[in-house]
């Protein structure tokens, strides 16, 4: 079994990869200037050049706020999703295919939580990106019979993402404290709240969702929300601190958002089997362990 991953070199792609070859795939990684995943042209070279049975498209510029400053990088998500699955159609239709979408499509939802039925009102460039990539997932499975199914992916962590994520900064910064090579940490807003799960029980779903006879969409998510405040309580008490003592708001960073992005997953649990195998404070201690 062969598969192929687009952005295989960033946080989900290393997972990825790992899982499907514990499993005895033989992977073949698509990273940034590998090819043009927007020429249906290049992407039908690399399929005949592959011949994966399995396609995870992972690739996206994946930092929300700096898609506001470069939105043709962000709504390239749906074209390089319509021409892997146009190039899929021409070469071999019979391809499995996955689209890693995002919460951030719901922009800010009237429901919560949210479920794969929740109207998408993407409010950013990369949730409009993301948005589109799951129209044309939707349209070349029902016109074109593609096995093509959109993962609707919450925050999920890891030690692998950079320290602009949240979760990261904040175990970073609790490690900066300990070996004193910091005195506090700055965060913004405390309140805001995110369902925020753990990286490799994600790309589990992934590789679930192409298991099954028919694909569909998947909300993947906890089903927690917590808030900024909690994460940091958790992160500082894992080593013995106080986080109040410690944590300065900067009112700089707070960007009022009050979004209540939680997933609802039941249709993952049902279908899939799946489930999130990581609370949230293991999820917290887990990352602060392994910050630098
Ligand atoms: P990362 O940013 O860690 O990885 C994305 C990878 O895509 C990077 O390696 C990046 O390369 C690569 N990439 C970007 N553009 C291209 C391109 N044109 N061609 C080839 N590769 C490209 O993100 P994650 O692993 O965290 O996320 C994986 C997917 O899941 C993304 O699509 C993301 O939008 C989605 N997602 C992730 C969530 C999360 O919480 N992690 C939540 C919701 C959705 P480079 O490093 O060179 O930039």
């Amino acid at each position: 079994m062969r598969a192929l991953i687009t952005g295989s070199r960033g946080q989900d792609g290393t997972y990825l990869t790992e899982l499907l070859e514990a499993k005895g795939y033989d992977v073949v990684g698509i990273g940034r200037g590998d090819c043009d995943l927007g020429d249906v042209d290049a992407v039908v070279g690399l399929l005949r050049e592959v011949a994966p049975r399995e396609v995870y498209n992972l690739a996206a510029a994946t930092f929300v706020p700096t898609s506001w400053d470069d939105p043709a990088a962000a709504l390239s998500a749906g074209v390089t999703c319509g021409a892997l699955l146009a190039a899929i159609a021409r070469v071999d239709p019979g391809i499995r295919f996955f689209q890693a979408s995002s919460a951030d499509v719901f922009g800010t939802p009237d429901e919560v939580p949210q479920n794969e039925r929740t109207p998408y009102r993407p409010h950013s460039p990369y949730g409009a990106g993301k948005a589109s990539a799951d129209h044309v997932v939707a349209a070349y499975r029902a016109q074109k019979q593609l096995h093509a199914s959109s993962g609707i992916l919450f925050n999920h962590e890891s030690p692998r993402r950079p320290a602009h994520f949240l979760p990261a900064k904040v175990a970073q910064g609790v490690r900066a404290i300990v070996a004193g090579r910091a005195d506090e940490l700055v965060l913004g807003d405390l309140d805001a709240k995110r369902d925020w799960g753990w990286a490799p029980d994600y790309v589990r779903a992934m590789w679930l969702m192409l298991q099954q006879d028919e694909p569909d969409d998947y909300v993947i998510a906890t089903g927690e929300a917590h808030s900024v405040r909690e994460l940091a309580e958790l992160a500082f008490a894992h080593v013995g601190l106080d986080w109040q003592q410690y944590v300065r708001v900067d009112p700089g960073l707070v960007r009022g958002d009050e979004r209540m992005l939680v997933g609802d997953a039941s249709k993952a649990h049902a279908r899939l089997g799946w489930a999130p195998s990581v609370t949230f404070e293991q999820l917290v201690q887990l990352l602060v362990d392994a910050a630098a």
